[in-house]
């Protein structure tokens, strides 16, 4: 069980007087899908980062899987996390970049194989597990990226603009393999995008945010015919 309990959040920085996250207030579903969606500046990353242990929280409690994480660092949070940018290894291959986090975690080399060979099934990049990232489509990468987050087996998974730097075909086919890809692990899905397309797509239910603060919270049907 992992859902999220987020009371009355703030984010300040520095001795600004102005919140960039004011008053996040919000209960995730164990497994659903939430998108937060909104105009870049309103504070969509910041709150995504501050679940993720990225960034520490002004004021306010969030819950992972009713423990308070607060003051837990990333890896002991319940959680993975996906970057637009990839962040992937430049000089290990694409099996090594999956396994990294493993190794790091010293756990035995079969069972890192097994859980690396298990995520390239799910992604489909088996065919591609010696190359390195520079031989790889943007498509390609970009499952290598959801490869290493399937692999900590986390309860919650954190994406951040993962699609934006693909071009519209592939963004569009992407969006549908994470939707399968989120049924097939029956995790926490929280998504950031500027895109609303993409939020209602993808979304079992959207989050709408404005100026560091929630502006409504619903499915996208209802978002949709009351905007
Ligand atoms: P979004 O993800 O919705 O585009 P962000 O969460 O990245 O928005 O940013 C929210 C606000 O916080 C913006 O005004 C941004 O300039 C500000 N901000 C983000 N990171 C920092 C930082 N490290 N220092 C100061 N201000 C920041
Ligand atoms: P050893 O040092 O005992 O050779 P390795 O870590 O090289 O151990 O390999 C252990 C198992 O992990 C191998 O049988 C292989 O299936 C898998 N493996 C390790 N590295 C790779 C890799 N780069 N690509 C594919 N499979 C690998």
């Amino acid at each position: 069980m992992a859902g999220i309990v987020i009371n009355h959040l703030y984010k300040k920085y520095g001795k600004d007087k102005h919140a960039v996250v004011h008053d996040f207030h919000l209960d995730i579903r164990d497994k659903e899908f939430l998108v937060f969606v909104g105009p870049s500046g309103c504070g969509k990353s910041t709150t995504l980062r501050m679940i993720a242990g990225l960034e520490d929280v002004s004021e306010g409690e969030i819950y992972i899987g009713e423990k308070l994480v607060n003051n837990l660092p990333p890896k002991d949070r319940d959680i993975a996390m996906v970057f637009q940018n990839y962040a992937l290894y430049p000089n290990l291959t694409v099996y090594e970049n999956i396994a990294f986090g493993l190794r790091l975690r010293k756990l035995p080399k079969h069972e890192i194989d097994l859980a690396v060979k298990r995520a390239a099934r799910v992604l489909e990049i088996e065919p591609f597990l010696e190359r390195k990232p520079k031989h790889l489509s943007g498509g390609q990468r970009q499952r290598v990226a959801l490869g290493r987050a399937i692999v900590r087996n986390p309860q919650v998974f954190l994406m951040d603009e993962p699609l934006s730097n693909l071009d519209a075909k592939l963004r569009v086919q992407m969006r549908t393999e994470i939707i399968k890809l989120h049924k097939q692990l029956g995790v926490t899905f929280i998504y950031v995008t500027h895109d609303q397309v993409e939020a209602m797509t993808m979304g079992d239910r959207i989050v709408v945010m404005k100026d560091g603060k929630i502006q409504q919270v619903d499915t996208p049907d209802m978002i949709y015919r009351y905007p």
